[in-house]
């Protein structure tokens, strides 16, 4: 069985990737450049069940036409995950709202065209962005929740900008789907995580500058001792291995079939993180900011039970994700 994974650099797609190989499933992914497919190549050990094909620019509504062209009667499962993730652009719908909805388009349609027998699943990676509405940030969040922002609305800022392109990207494969009924064979799944925190899939990626929602986290874990922490809710958390493994899951699994699952374990404040620090790396006390044993609040606002239910399995906490991060920063940082 061959899948195709958009976005095969990303932070999450390398845990999807590896998940997948351990699964025995054959990995086609796409990256916008030979030079990153070699990077690729080489962290996965040359991998036999893994190649790469190229998509430069997924605002490009033909981008995917070569890829779905080449591999017609061979991918079986589409994990799309290529979208921007930033909040910050000099064009907020050139750079971040066109890439995210064409990308989806592009490759739906390619799908219709050259595949629409053999590609028999489809898994987006949407967002709670998707479902959230910024101008009601008390709102409870369900799988039904849709973020109600128009399209001029997602270019006043950066995280309105993110936002929208979530949703309207997975709003695209939605409609798709109902107006391609009987054209197409595949079952869509789309997967909204809150934000991913968790290990970098290879330590070398763990230098430096990390990924958007990982970056955000890390601030938090080595902020210096004088540092102001936030004790507010900043928002749900979730680790990328449990992320991973659901969209490996909803490959095959048919309960998850035509469901948007929202991947979240709890709420979390930087305050949290900052504890968790004190507590086991007792080395860094005195060059972090200090734990505040004070009871924290709860958000509480993200209601995924069903996801839970159909998932089945438990996410893992908090401490468990700081902890791993953490160590495997430490690491490359000793090297
Ligand atoms: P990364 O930034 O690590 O990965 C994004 C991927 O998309 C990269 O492979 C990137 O390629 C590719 N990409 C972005 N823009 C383009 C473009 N114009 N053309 C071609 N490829 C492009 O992010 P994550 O792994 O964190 O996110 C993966 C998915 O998960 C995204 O869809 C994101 O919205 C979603 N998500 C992430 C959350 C998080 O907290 N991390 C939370 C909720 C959803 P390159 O590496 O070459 O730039």
């Amino acid at each position: 069985m061959s899948v195709l994974v958009t976005g095969a650099t990303g932070y999450i797609a390398l845990h999807v990737i590896d998940l997948l190989l351990k699964e025995n499933y054959r990995v086609i992914g796409t990256v916008r450049s030979k030079e990153k497919a070699a990077k690729l190549e080489k962290q996965f050990n040359y991998n036999k069940d893994l190649t790469f094909e190229i998509v430069e620019d997924i605002a490009n509504l033909s981008a995917f036409d070569h890829v779905i062209k080449n591999h017609a009667n061979e991918i079986n499962y589409v994990i799309h995950m290529a979208s921007p993730v930033t909040f910050t652009a000099d064009d907020f719908e050139k750079d971040i709202l066109i890439p995210a909805v064409n990308g989806t388009k592009g490759i739906l349609e390619s799908i219709k065209q050259y595949a629409p027998k053999s590609v028999k699943k489809f898994v987006i990676t949407s967002s709670i962005a998707a479902m959230m509405d910024l101008t009601n940030p008390t709102a409870i969040l369900t799988e039904q929740s849709w973020n109600p922002t128009t399209w001029e609305q997602a270019q006043e800022n950066g995280i309105a900008a993110y936002s929208g392109s979530k949703k309207f990207a997975e709003k695209a494969a939605w409609n798709f789907l109902e107006e391609n009924k009987g054209i197409v064979d595949f079952k869509l799944t789309t997967i909204n995580p809150v934000f991913v925190f968790g290990p970098q899939k290879f330590d070398e990626d763990a230098k430096g500058k990390l990924n958007s929602s990982c970056e955000i986290i890390k601030e938090a874990m080595f902020a210096p001792t004088e540092s102001e922490i936030d004790k507010s809710v900043f928002g749900s958390y979730v680790d990328v291995r449990d992320v991973a493994r659901a969209h490996v899951c909803s490959l095959h699994n048919d309960e998850l079939t035509g469901k948007r699952l929202i991947l979240s374990n709890a709420s979390f404040t930087k305050q949290n993180i900052v504890n968790i620090m004190n507590k086991r790396f007792p080395q860094l006390k005195g060059k972090i900011a200090p734990a505040d044993n004070s009871e924290l609040p709860q958000g509480g606002r993200v209601h995924n039970e069903k996801t839970k239910a159909l998932l089945g399995y438990i996410f893992k906490d908090l401490e468990e994700i700081v902890v791993d991060m953490a160590d495997q920063i430490l690491k490359v940082q000793e090297q």
